[in-house]
C-alpha cells in the first residue's frame, strides 16, 4: 500500500525530515519499502495501490518507555510523595491483579488506550503476579502492539499480598521470558523487572541480571527518584557508594538497562551509567505530580546519557505521549527559569567576590542549561526510545527498512485557524505537543496493521 500524507519524521541528529506530498510505500510483511516525494515514489512503484490520506499527516508511532499497566486505574490521585502514594494507592491496586480475569481486562483497557494515543510501543510493568503478565502478553499479542512487558519481582520490604520468595520470584520470571521474548517476531520481549533496589534482596537483583543476560532480555527497574527512596537505599545497602552502585554491583547494569528517572543522580553515578550504555527514562509530568524533583535534561544529554521519554502511568497521570513531549519541554523551561533567578538573586548580594559566586553557584547547580525543543522532545519519544530498546533498525522513524509503526494525525485539531495553508513542520509539531487532542490521532498501525482507528 502506498499512503500518499504529508510525512514527519526524525531525522536522528536532533532535525526533522518531511515531504509536505509524500508517499510510504508498505509492502505486505508490513515494513517500510521506500518513503519521499509522492510523485517519486508513484513513479518507481507503478503498480502500487494508493491510500490518500491528505491533509493528515503520518509520523512515526510513538515510544512509551516506562509505565505501570495496573496502575493505569489510579491514575491522577494527588497529595502523596512516592514511598507513601505506593504505600496507600499503589500496592492495594497491584494486589488485585491476583485475580487473572482483572487482569486481563485492564491489559485491553491500557493497550487500547495507548494505541489511539499514537503509542505503537509500549514498555511496561506489570504486577509480581506470574498468571497476570501472561494475560497482559497475550492481549499485547493479539491487540497488536509492540510491547517489552516483564513481572515485577519484589522479595523484600514489600506488602505481604505482593512480597515474593527469592527463588520463585526469579523462577517464573525466566518462565515468562522463554515463553514471550522474541515472540512475533520481535514484536513482543521480556524485561526482568525489580521494582527498585528497596523491595529487592542482593541475590535476587544479581540473580536477574544473570537471567537477563543469558536471553539477551531486558532489565527495567527505577533509580534515584526521590529523596525519601534514596535515603532508604543508603540505609538498606550500606556498603554501596551510591544508588548507582548498587544496582551496578548486581551487573543490572548495561546497554539493555531502562533506568526509570534518575533525576538527583552524582557526576560518578552518571559516568557510571553512561559506560554502561543504559538509559534513563525521563518522566516529567510523574516527576511534577509526585513531587520528585525536575530532571536536569539539557546536562544528562549533554553528558551524552542516553535518554528516553515515558509516562510513568499511574506517577504519570495520562498515558498520552504527546502532553509528555510537551511537559519535558515545559519542566527543561521551569529548570532555566528557576536557574536564572537564583542567579540573579546572587547577584544581588553585596560583597559576594567572583571566587565565591562561583563556588556557590556550583553547589546550586545554577549553570544554564538551555531549555529543550518541542524536535528534541519528539527525538527522544521515537528515535531514542528505538536506540534504547536496541530496536533502531525496526522502528523509531519513517525509513525504509523499518516495520511500518507510524501513525496518521490530523493537524487541523490542535490549530485554532483551521483553515489555514500548510505550515512549517517545527511549528506544527509543537502545536501537536502543546495542545494535543486524541482526536488528532487517526489511526495507529503497528507493522503495517492498523491497530487503531478514529471511529472505528
Ligand atoms: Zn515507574
Amino acid at each position: 500500500m502506498l499512503y500518499r500524507a504529508h510525512l514527519l519524521s526524525p531525522d536522528g541528529s536532533a532535525r526533522l525530515k518531511e515531504f509536505a506530498d509524500g508517499g510510504l510505500l508498505v509492502d505486505e510483511a508490513g515494513r517500510i519499502v521506500d518513503a519521499g516525494a509522492f510523485e517519486a515514489l508513484e513513479a518507481a512503484h507503478p503498480g502500487a495501490e494508493v491510500m490518500d490520506l491528505r491533509p493528515h499527516w503520518i509520523l512515526p508511532g510513538l515510544i512509551d518507555l516506562h509505565s505501570h499497566l495496573p496502575q493505569f486505574e489510579c491514575v491522577a490521585l494527588d497529595g502523596l510523595e512516592l514511598m507513601p502514594w505506593l504505600e496507600t494507592h499503589i500496592f492495594p491496586a497491584e494486589a488485585r491483579f491476583r485475580d487473572s480475569e482483572v487482569a486481563a481486562r485492564a491489559a485491553r483497557d491500557y493497550f487500547r488506550s495507548q494505541l489511539a494515543l499514537g503509542t505503537t510501543t509500549s514498555v511496561a510493568y506489570l504486577t509480581v503476579h506470574p498468571e497476570a503478565a501472561d494475560r497482559a502478553f497475550r492481549e499485547a499479542e493479539r491487540c497488536g502492539i509492540r510491547a517489552v512487558l516483564g513481572k515485577v519481582m519484589m522479595d523484600m520490604h514489600a506488602p505481604e499480598a505482593l512480597l515474593e520468595d527469592t527463588g520463585a520470584s526469579l523462577r517464573q520470571s525466566e518462565e515468562l521470558c522463554e515463553t514471550w521474548h522474541g515472540r512475533d517476531g520481535g514484536r513482543l520481549r521480556y524485561a526482568f523487572t525489580p521494582r527498585f533496589a528497596p523491595v529487592c534482596s542482593g541475590e535476587l537483583m544479581a540473580g536477574l541480571a544473570r537471567a537477563a543476560q543469558r536471553h539477551g532480555a531486558y532489565i527495567q527497574t527505577h533509580i534515584s527518584e526521590s529523596v525519601g527512596e534514596i535515603e532508604r537505599v543508603r540505609e538498606l545497602f550500606p556498603e554501596a557508594a551510591d544508588y548507582t552502585a548498587v544496582y551496578a554491583a548486581a551487573g543490572m547494569l548495561g546497554p539493555r538497562t531502562l533506568l526509570g528517572h534518575g533525576i538527583h543522580l552524582s557526576r560518578s553515578e552518571r559516568e557510571v551509567i553512561r559506560e554502561s550504555g543504559a538509559t534513563i527514562v525521563h518522566c516529567p509530568r510523574s516527576n511534577e505530580f509526585i513531587k520528585s524533583g525536575i530532571m536536569p535534561l539539557r546536562r544528562w544529554l549533554s553528558e551524552g546519557l542516553s535518554v528516553g521519554l515515558a509516562t510513568d502511568v499511574g506517577g504519570g497521570p495520562k498515558l498520552d505521549m504527546w502532553g509528555e513531549m510537551a511537559a519535558a519541554c515545559n519542566a527543561s523551561k521551569t529548570r532555566w527559569a528557576l536557574q536564572r533567578l537564583q542567579g540573579l538573586r546572587l547577584d544581588g548580594v553585596e560583597g559576594l567576590d567572583g571566587e565565591l559566586r562561583t563556588r556557590i553557584a556550583l553547589a546550586l547547580d545554577l549553570d544554564q542549561d538551555d531549555p529543550v525543543t518541542p524536535v528534541e522532545a519528539f527525538h527522544l519519544a521515537t528515535l531514542h526510545g528505538a536506540r534504547a530498546l536496541g530496536l533502531e533498525a525496526e522502528t523509531g522513524s519513517l525509513d525504509p527498512g523499518k516495520d511500518a509503526d507510524f501513525i496518521v494525525v490530523d493537524p487541523r485539531r490542535v490549530d485554532p485557524a483551521a483553515s489555514r495553508a500548510v505550515e512549517p513542520a517545527e511549528e506544527m509539531l509543537s502545536r501537536l505537543l502543546y495542545r494535543s487532542d486524541p482526536a488528532m490521532i487517526r489511526a495507529t498501525y503497528v507493522r503495517g496493521r492498523r491497530c487503531h482507528a478514529l471511529g472505528a
